[in-house]
């Protein structure tokens, strides 16, 4: 019988782009300071290599350190706009066809990850692994346990877009580990100049192409 294949999936620059998720941030921050049009401004110096727009513009404006702390933590809570990109798209709705699981394990806040998953409906995860919750990231193998222990037995595979920390671990637990190219798109680079262990074993240029491990594999389930 044909091992079920259970997906997990990295969130930023995997299943949608991150950028994207600046711009959101960005509008909401130009709105919250009722000045709609710092929002180019915002993106203006953040293309430019700026790490700090938003305090930047909080000093231009006279706004203090306590005043921009509180608005970036209710910036971290606001419902983005971000959409799956749409190979992504495509792969989710053929798993969630075909009846099979997937999981989401993915470094940063929980905050910030969990309006980022509601906002793109992928709440019907069977596991959502935030590192801030779970209290290790990527690469620490913590992080990628809950998949293992919901998934006894399954075909687990990996799809990342980050070589620096996505794809070592699955790699170390036997994984099928996927990065997505995002070709200049992505906030991370992804030189794949890694050691052996930390590279993808497949490479896909969109999502979709990893249609050929759900065929076939319904029956299982
Ligand atoms: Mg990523």
């Amino acid at each position: 019988m044909t091992k079920p294949v259970a997906f997990a999936f990295d969130l930023d620059d995997t299943l949608y782009l991150e950028r994207d998720y600046v711009s959101s941030c960005f509008a909401w921050v130009a709105a919250a300071l009722g000045r709609p049009s710092a929002k180019d401004a915002l993106e203006t110096s953040f293309d430019k290599g700026e790490r700090d727009p938003i305090g930047v513009l909080c000093r231009q404006v006279g706004i203090g350190d306590h005043d921009k702390q509180k608005m970036i933590e209710d910036m971290r809570a606001h419902a983005p706009t971000i959409s799956l990109l749409p190979d992504a798209a495509v792969l989710l709705s053929q798993i969630r066809e075909r009846g099979l699981a997937f999981s989401i394990v993915t470094n940063g806040r929980s905050v910030t990850q969990r309006c980022k998953i509601k906002a793109l409906s992928l709440t019907d995860a069977t596991v959502i692994a935030v590192s801030e919750e779970v209290g290790a990231a990527k690469p620490d193998e913590a992080i990628y346990r809950p998949v293992i222990e919901a998934f006894p037995g399954a075909r687990c595979v990996y799809v990342g877009d980050n070589p620096s920390k996505d794809f070592a671990t699955p790699n170390r637990l036997g994984w099928l580990s996927v990065m997505r190219l995002h070709n200049g798109r992505g906030i991370h680079a992804q030189s794949i100049e890694t050691p052996a262990e930390w590279r993808p074993q497949r490479t896909v240029a969109a999502l979709d192409e990893l249609a050929d491990l759900i065929s076939g594999v319904a029956s299982d389930r």
